[in-house]
């Protein structure tokens, strides 16, 4: 008899836990997913990376390590064109607590303040690690998804996380705070980036 085959999901974000929960349910995978929940004792990993894949890949690298289990991890933010791309990699602390959402719409705001270029994109890294004893092991994945739209004047709408509130994805008229939660897997740079690493976690788990 084979064991079912697992996964660590490598996220404390309630949010993005949700949004992964439901496109890996609709893949109908055979897979057990587990979450860092099931591993209370892993050390915080450190975010030291440049980009987006460096950050995936750092905490699936560490997560994979200390489970022994394939881990996936993501590493996302919003990219602002009037900002020079920022918040970015710095999306979860831009307004110093990490993860005070209303602080750091507040601030992106704030230095939007009279600025007509209001073009954004969110970005989502994922990537896919095997520990060592894993006959995948030498193999790193990493994958890419990406959202553009404009932020918004003010914030609008409950759903989701984050920036969700002031952000308007191209071709909507709403922000992805108001989009049905099914509809913004379907558009966002999350949902992209999993439907493409999709068919690695089948093929190679
Ligand atoms: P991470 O946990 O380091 O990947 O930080 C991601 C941060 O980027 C989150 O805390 C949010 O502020 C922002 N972010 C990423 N994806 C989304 C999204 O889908 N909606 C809204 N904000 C997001």
């Amino acid at each position: 008899m084979t064991s079912k085959k697992r996964l660590v999901l490598a996220t404390q974000n309630v949010g993005k836990i949700h949004e992964f929960e439901r496109i890996l349910e609709k893949s109908d995978l055979a897979i057990e997913v587990l979450g860092l929940r099931d591993f209370p004792d892993m050390p915080d990993v450190e975010e030291t990376g440049t980009t987006f894949a460096e950050n995936s890949l750092l905490k699936s690298r560490a997560i994979a390590a200390f489970t022994g289990l394939p881990a996936l991890a993501d590493d996302s933010g919003l990219c602002v064109d009037a900002l020079g791309g920022d918040p970015g990699i710095f999306s979860a602390r831009w307004a110093g607590k990490h993860g005070d959402d209303e602080a750091n719409i507040v601030k992106v705001l704030e230095q939007l303040h009279g600025e007509s270029k209001r073009t954004a994109r969110f970005v989502c890294a994922v990537s896919l690690v095997f520990p060592a004893n894993h006959i995948h092991h030498h193999e790193e994945i990493v994958v890419e998804g990406v959202m553009t739209g404009e932020i918004m004047q003010a914030p609008i709408g409950s759903f989701g996380f984050g920036y969700d509130p002031i952000f308007r994805p191209d071709g909507y008229e709403l922000t992805s705070g108001q989009l049905d939660p099914m509809i913004k897997d379907e558009i966002s740079h999350r949902g992209q980036a999993l439907r493409k690493i999709l068919p690695f976690i089948e093929q190679l788990i």
